[in-house]
């Protein structure tokens, strides 16, 4: 059975089997790394293969590309060598300028990236995107091209209504790209919700184990502009390397499992803090209290995510003091691995950040849920 026909199989076995690909010439269950930067070309001086050269053509990220094509229900997807590089290549890609709106609380690399895109002959409206109306208000007729949002989104995870925006960025001829890094493509679908772009840091959920950095882009459709996207990755080069690639692809085998255990670990966890008297507000997208959580419900299926925050009643002096003192967790930026991550997010965002300072990010990896709230109950102390 072919299992590269669109959602005859479930993503989780569709993951586990990485779409069935395998070594066609020793039938090696598990594919091998295509490492080679060229290709031989034919008697003829033609390339009967499609392989010419290694920025443009390699048959393991291509391997890697059509799971993630595949997951999203998209048409086509690219793998880059980073989130970043996977995120500015679309902006690269625009071809006149563009009025940009993105969320006001995103990935904060991403922010500052983009607060200085007038360089590029764009502009930029931050709008909180979990507002519908502020969404329409940040439009500038004739000028808007792209949305941009993240969600749940860094570090307060807020929601954003990805079927409502869609058909508000579709009425004023605009595209969607949405930031589903925290979602990942099991809990979350934006194509089937109408967005045009779907966006991954594969860095964090899809690698999972935090020792790959790479980036990836889904496209509801082979557009012109996608072509030049396409075309940019390959001139500029920032395509992902064969064997981060296949640790990838490895990596993203177990997708399914890991995301919904790190879902339960964390919905536990959120409730288990809310109780805590030194806590000030716990936010995550699960809590029914959470501003979010109705469009969670309708968009997200199958969990809440990993991710969360804690915001100390101490204070930032709280927040620090609890990090420095954490044994289970590890103190680290990123996210999405299977070791438990705790950060101070307004000490690395720095100035301008909209970040309070009394806030920890939380980011649940594999770990027993008892040994990681103990761990948090004798740090907060
Ligand atoms: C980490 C991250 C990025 C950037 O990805 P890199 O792989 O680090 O370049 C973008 N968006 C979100 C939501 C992220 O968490």
């Amino acid at each position: 059975m072919d299992m590269k026909s669109r959602r005859l199989f479930q993503p989780r076995t569709v993951l586990a089997q990485a779409l069935g690909a395998n070594d066609p010439t020793t039938h090696a269950l598990v594919p091998p790394i295509h490492m080679s930067t060229t290709f031989i070309r034919d008697a003829d001086n033609g390339y009967e293969s499609g392989f010419v050269y290694g920025r443009t053509d390699n048959a393991t990220v291509m391997q890697v590309e059509a799971i993630l094509t595949n997951l999203e229900d998209g048409a086509d997807a690219l793998l880059f060598s980073s989130g970043m590089a996977a995120a500015t290549a679309l902006f690269l890609g625009l071809d006149r300028p563009t009025h940009i709106v993105a969320s006001e609380v995103m990935y904060w690399g991403l922010r500052k990236w983009l607060a200085e895109i007038s360089r590029f002959g764009h502009s930029v409206t931050f709008a909180d995107t979990s507002d519908l109306e502020a969404v329409k208000r940040a439009i500038r007729p004739g000028q808007t091209g792209i949305f941009w949002i993240e969600t749940p989104s860094n570090p307060l995870w807020t929601l954003a209504d990805i079927r409502a925006i869609a058909d508000v960025a579709h009425d004023c001829g605009a595209l969607l790209c949405v930031d589903s890094t925290v979602s990942t493509p099991l809990l979350t679908r934006p194509i089937e919700l109408g967005a045009d772009f779907v966006v991954h840091s594969a860095t964090k959920y899809l690698n999972g184990h935090s020792d790959v950095i790479a980036g990836a882009v889904i496209a509801r459709e082979e557009s012109d502009y996608w072509k030049r996207v396409q075309a940019i990755r390959g001139q500029i080069g920032c395509v992902l390397g064969p064997f981060q690639a296949w640790l990838l692809m490895r990596g993203m085998r177990t997708l399914d499992i890991r995301v919904r255990e790190q879902s339960r670990t964390a919905s536990q966890l959120a409730q288990m803090l809310s109780e805590h008297p030194d806590i000030l507000a716990v936010l995550y997208p699960g809590l029914k209290d959470h501003p979010g959580h109705d469009i969670a419900v309708k968009q997200m299926t199958g969990g809440f995510g990993g991710m969360l925050s804690i915001r100390l009643k101490g204070g930032e002096t709280a927040a620090v003091r609890t990090a420095s003192r954490v044994l289970v967790w590890k103190r680290a930026t990123s996210l999405g691995g299977v070791e438990s991550l705790v950060e101070h997010r307004a000490s690395i965002e720095g100035v301008g950040t909209p970040c309070p300072a009394d806030l920890l990010r939380l980011s649940v990896g594999l770990e027993d849920l008892q040994d990681l709230h103990l761990d948090l109950v004798q740090a907060i102390g």
